[in-house]
């Protein structure tokens, strides 16, 4: 299974890359912003996309818009992984067309099990 993971943290790409691996899932594409995403996206084969919220050039937000907004992308699980946890914001990134949603920091267990539940 092809994973997007979006964030314009290395070092948080890097952390999420970690728990992938340690589900199994090693077949990983990176971007560090949306624009990037949507360039790796059109590229195709992604079936998950990790986002982080806020990025520069194009955040995350506005990137699962585009991805929602393109009919053959509606399906594909997206977990937004941010430091962005108010009501209004959770709200604002499932109108959007988030999937789920983990807070920044979480336990690498946290993770794993969201991504699990997502690909039952
Ligand atoms: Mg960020």
């Amino acid at each position: 299974m092809k994973f997007l993971v979006v964030d314009d943290s290395s070092t948080m790409r890097r952390i999420i890359i970690n728990a992938l691996t340690k589900i199994g899932q090693s077949e990983v594409v990176e971007a560090g912003n949306g624009r990037e995403a949507i360039e790796k996206m059109g590229e195709g084969g992604i079936e998950f996309i990790l986002t982080d919220w806020n990025m520069p050039e194009m955040n995350g937000l506005d990137f699962v818009k585009a991805v929602r907004a393109n009919p053959s992308w509606q399906k594909i699980p997206i977990l937004m992984v941010t430091t962005n946890a108010v009501q209004e914001e959770v709200v604002e990134a499932v109108k959007a067309g988030v999937t789920d949603y983990i807070v920044k920091p979480f336990q690498a267990d946290t993770l794993k099990a969201k991504i699990e539940s997502l690909l039952k």
